[in-house]
């Protein structure tokens, strides 16, 4: 049977990053040997680590004066190596769920952190409009879309602080300004490669300005000086970015991406509205994340749960379950998931529903 991978991550990628590696670990750009067997100085890695970058660059139109690096650790190291790098006295949270969580837990071991404001009283069901963010902070930090809990940051806010954004779960989905914002990471596990490589977009004039040393490994200058080759990085996953970047570029890139995106969310969300069985978390439509739709059994139907999920495996859908922190479901909807799959999933809801 056909499967439908919504996983939320490590998450589904393209057929044709699959393919590719597949090739590459027969036979590395005619090498002769493994992906996995080369050394990362030889030419042609070299080469796959440029290309990937200019991929990047050239997709997400990234500005002089910024660079683009690769690193290991995910981006739960990139919590701590953000303050360390960048608060010299204190830095602005906004608290929308469980990872800007962490990463505001990390910046406390930095310094003072300001917590603008905190969607936790509705379980994170929203993004909170209207905080202040202190004009003294060495820079706000903002998780763009928060993968457990279903919402999203569709624009790029204008801030007056450095603005550091984790994007891990929706990079590559939407146009970026990135001229917006100091620092941009995420692990790449969601919508770009296999787990074990981070991506950072830093802008170079917002480096140096703090006093504390930082050891060789964790300082952003060591990695930009290096071209991220200070040590070995993650080869294999490096390579599969790459590939999964020029799969971008022919579906046209994100902008095309982005408008395939709303039409796979608007599908599912509208099918949510629609059937009496189901109902969203996430309330304003203007929050809703387009790549983690979450939605639980309306109150009605809550003893359905179970039968629904059995009912969806059996109909090929993967990775459905909802975080214990949400409950119900969650349905990721990448880059790489086709329409097909949204479909899928629609139409074993109307299934389901119909028995009802
Ligand atoms: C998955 C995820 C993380 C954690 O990434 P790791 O690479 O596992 O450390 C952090 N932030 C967001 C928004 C995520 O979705």
């Amino acid at each position: 049977m056909k499967k439908h991978n919504f996983y939320a991550g490590p998450s589904i990628m393209p057929q044709y990053t699959n393919e590719k590696v597949i090739e590459a670990i027969r036979d590395f750009a005619g090498t002769g040997l493994s992906i996995m067997e080369v050394s990362h100085r030889s030419k042609e890695f070299e080469a796959v680590m440029a290309s990937a970058v200019s991929h990047i660059r050239e997709l997400l139109d990234v500005p002089e004066g910024y660079s683009v690096i690769f690193l290991g650790g995910g981006a739960s190291l990139q919590f701590a190596m953000v303050p360390m790098n960048m608060m010299e006295k204190k830095a602005a949270y906004i608290n929308t769920g469980e990872w800007a969580g962490k990463a505001l837990k990390e910046a406390k071991y930095f310094g003072e952190v300001i917590e603008v404001a905190s969607s936790k009283d509705r379980n994170f069901n929203y993004i909170p409009k209207g905080y202040v963010v202190p004009s003294d902070v060495d820079y706000f930090h903002i998780t763009t879309n928060n993968t457990i809990f279903g919402t999203q940051w569709k624009h790029d806010p204008d801030m007056a602080v450095p603005l550091v954004a984790d994007m891990s779960s929706d990079i590559f989905s939407r146009p970026v300004d990135v001229s917006k914002y100091s620092i941009i990471y995420g692990g790449a596990q969601k919508n770009l490669a296999p787990a074990g490589v981070t991506f950072v977009i830093i802008k170079d004039s917002a480096l140096g300005k703090v006093t504390r040393p930082i050891p060789t490994m964790l300082n952003y200058k060591t990695h930009i000086e290096k071209e991220s080759m200070f040590n070995t990085p993650p080869v294999l996953p490096v390579f599969a970015a790459l590939k999964t970047l020029e799969w971008l570029k022919q579906k046209g890139g994100v902008a095309a991406m982005q408008k395939i995106n709303q039409e796979k969310a608007a599908l599912l969300y509208d099918e949510i509205e629609r059937n009496k069985l189901f109902k969203p978390t996430v309330p304003d439509p203007e929050d809703r994340s387009l790549m983690n739709v979450c939605f639980v059994m309306s109150d009605n139907y809550k003893e359905l749960e179970k039968e629904f999920g059995d009912f969806a495996k059996s109909k090929g859908m993967v990775g459905i379950a909802g975080h214990r922190s949400v409950g119900g479901f969650r349905a990721s909807l990448y880059n790489a998931l086709p329409i097909e799959s949204v479909r899928a999933l629609v139409d074993c809801m109307k299934e389901f529903a119909n028995k009802y």
